[in-house]
């Protein structure tokens, strides 16, 4: 059975500027330097990548892109391709960010889309999954999971899925500073497992990391990263403060190595 390297990722969304963005990838990278088992990603807002990149050069942290166009180049304006986030450094990409899907309304079809330009690309995609909270209330939380990690994995053969990190972000606990429960987490990190597992083989399914994303802090990174199926973060708020995002990235080194 496969190892799975726990990951932490660092998603700044629209903050930050030129200049506090390369001191806190700075900090990011020196503190990443003393957890070598642990993949870390920041993922900074496009118009900084540049510095950001020029900053990690020669550190382990790796850079991801925030958003691409589900288009390669061409008459698009204002859109960013997965070949350009390449260009500048990229090796990764997320997709399916709740704040792209409900806050802009991006569908399970164009989500699809853009996963396959990031892979195609050569990007390692991190697809963003979860339910709103009106979801949760109508118990349809399975089902909505299971139906995202379907619809946005239609036609991804199974040789791409070592580029493919999941991260179950349940909606309602996004910057909110509610967080589901460990065990909570973890039933639904098992049920994306096995959906993996059932459209392609169990070996892939082991293999996929499955990320937990959701209001985590130093305080309940560990409780959450302890659990069988839960292989590490996607970080929002406490990306932006390096102590906290460090004490993360730490709780998810002494969860290593899994399988
Ligand atoms: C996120 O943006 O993916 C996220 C999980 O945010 P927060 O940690 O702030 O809840």
């Amino acid at each position: 059975m496969p190892d799975r390297t726990p990951c932490v990722g660092g998603n700044w969304k629209m903050n930050t500027r030129a200049a506090d963005a390369g001191a806190l990838a700075k900090s990011v990278a020196d503190g990443a330097a003393s957890v070598p088992g642990v993949e870390v990603i920041l993922f900074p807002p496009a118009i900084y990548l540049q510095e950001v990149a020029g900053t990690l050069s020669g550190s382990s942290v790796a850079l991801g892109g925030q958003d691409a166009s589900e288009q390669s180049d061409g008459a698009w304006t204002g859109q960013i391709s997965a070949g350009m986030l390449r260009d500048v450094g990229c090796t990764h990409l997320l997709v399916g960010h709740s704040e792209r899907r409900h806050g802009l309304g991006e569908q399970d079809a164009l989500l699809n889309a853009k996963l396959h330009a990031g892979l195609e690309a050569g990007l390692d995609v991190m697809l963003c999954i979860g339910e709103t909270l009106q979801e949760r209330q109508a118990d349809r939380t399975a089902d909505v999971v299971v139906e995202q990690v379907q619809a946005d994995l239609a036609n991804v053969p199974m040789e791409a899925l070592s580029s493919l990190t999941i991260a179950y972000e349940p909606v309602w606990a996004i910057g909110t500073g509610l967080t589901a429960s460990p065990e909570d987490a973890q039933a639904v990190h098992a049920l994306v497992r096995q959906t993996v597992g059932s459209l392609y083989d169990g070996t892939s399914a082991s293999a996929m990391r499955i990320l937990y994303g959701g209001s985590v802090k130093p305080g309940n990174a560990a409780d959450l990263f302890a659990q069988a199926d839960i292989d590490g973060g996607l970080i929002g708020g406490a990306s932006l403060d390096a102590e906290q995002f460090q004490a993360i990235v730490e709780a998810a080194g002494q969860s290593c190595c899994r399988s």
